[in-house]
C-alpha cells in the first residue's frame, strides 16, 4: 500500500516520489490537502524538501497532529490553514501568509474539490454555485494573488488538479464536468501569459482515485442500483477505465514532483492524463 493513500495515510516505507533534498527551499501552497490527493502531494512535496501550507477542513486536532507529524518527519517547516476556497478574500489571505511564513510561494497546486451528482434539470443551483466556486474560481483567485511573486522572482509552478471529467463528461455531472473543462481553459491561457519566463503552469487529469471524494460516489451508487460495493466498482465506478484498478495517489505525486523540476520546464499549458486509458478511447 503506498504511503500516500488514504487508506494508510501514515505509512513510510517506500520510495519517496522526488529525491530528498530536490525542492529544498521552495515554498509550496497545496490548497485541499487534508485528505486525499492533495495531502499525498503535500507530504510529497514536503518529503523532497520544500515548505509547505496545507488547506482543508477536517478535525481540527486530527489535522494539527497530520502536520506535526509531516514536519518532524520531514524537516521542513508545515503549516495549515482552514481558508474557505468558496470565499476570494480567504483565498488571498491564504496566499499572503504562505508568502509571509516561507518567504515566497513558489510551487501552487490548485487541487480543493468536491462533487455532486444528479441529473442537471434537478441540480441544486446552490450546489452548482459551490463546485464552480471551489473547483474553477478558487484556482482563479488562488493564480491571481501568487503569480506577482512568481514573476517577481522568475520561477514558478503551477499545478491544477483537473479530472478526467476536463476532458470527456459523464452523465449526472454536469457542475463538476464543467468546472474541470474550464480549469483546462484557465490552465492554457495563464501557461500563455507567462510563457517567457520560468514559471510553468499545468492541469494533470487523474481517472479515478480512491478517496472519501469516491468513496461517497461509491455508496451512493451501491444504494441506487441495489448492487454490492465490489460491483459498483466495476461496472459503474471503473467501467471507464480501461485498467480496471484505481489511480494510485503516488503516482500522482510523482507526476507533480517532476512537473516542478527542470526537467519539465517547457512543459506548459498541457492538460495530462492519469487515468489507465480512458480519455484514449
Ligand atoms: P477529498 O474529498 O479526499 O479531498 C478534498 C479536499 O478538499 C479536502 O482536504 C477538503 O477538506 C478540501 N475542501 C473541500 N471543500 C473545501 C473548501 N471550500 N475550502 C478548502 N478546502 C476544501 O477529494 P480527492 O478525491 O482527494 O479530490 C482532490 C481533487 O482531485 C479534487 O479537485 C477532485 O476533483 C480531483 N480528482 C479526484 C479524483 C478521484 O477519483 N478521487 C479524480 C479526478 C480528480
Amino acid at each position: 500500500m503506498p504511503a500516500h493513500s488514504t487508506a494508510q495515510p501514515g505509512a513510510a516505507e517506500r520510495e519517496p516520489s522526488a529525491p530528498p533534498g530536490t525542492l529544498k527551499g521552495r515554498a509550496a501552497l497545496v490548497t485541499g490537502s487534508t485528505s486525499g490527493i492533495g495531502l499525498g502531494i503535500a507530504r510529497g512535496l514536503a518529503e523532497a524538501g520544500a515548505n509547505v501550507m496545507l488547506n482543508g477542513f477536517g478535525d481540527a486536532a486530527a489535522i494539527e497532529q497530520l502536520r506535526a507529524d509531516l514536519a518532524a518527519r520531514t524537516g521542513v517547516q508545515v503549516h495549515h490553514s482552514f481558508a474557505d476556497m468558496t470565499r476570494p478574500q480567504d483565498i488571498e489571505a491564504l496566499v499572503q501568509e504562505t508568502q509571509t511564513r516561507f518567504g515566497s510561494l513558489d510551487i501552487l497546486v490548485n487541487n480543493a474539490g468536491i462533487q455532486f451528482v444528479s441529473p442537471v434539470d434537478e441540480f441544486p443551483g446552490e450546489k452548482w454555485e459551490q463546485i464552480i466556486a471551489i473547483n474553477l474560481s478558487s484556482n482563479f483567485y488562488t493564480i491571481k494573488a501568487a503569480l506577482p511573486g512568481m514573476k517577481q522572482r522568475n520561477w514558478g509552478r503551477v499545478i491544477n488538479v483537473a479530472s478526467a471529467h476536463g476532458l470527456v463528461a459523464s452523465p449526472f455531472k454536469s457542475a463538476y464536468v464543467a468546472a474541470k473543462h474550464g480549469v483546462l481553459g484557465l490552465t492554457k491561457s495563464v501557461a500563455l501569459e507567462v510563457v517567457e519566463t520560468a514559471i510553468t503552469c499545468n492541469a494533470i487529469c487523474p481517472g479515478y482515485v480512491r478517496t472519501p471524494l469516491v468513496e461517497g460516489q461509491i455508496t451512493d451508487q451501491a444504494r441506487v442500483h441495489n448492487k454490492s460495493e465490489a460491483d459498483v466498482i466495476r461496472d459503474v465506478i471503473l467501467a471507464a477505465q480501461p485498467n480496471k484498478r484505481f489511480v494510485e495517489i503516488d503516482e500522482l505525486v510523482g507526476l507533480v514532483c517532476f512537473l516542478c523540476s527542470s526537467a519539465a520546464a517547457s512543459i506548459t499549458g498541457s492538460a495530462l492524463p492519469v487515468d489507465g486509458g480512458w480519455t484514449a478511447r
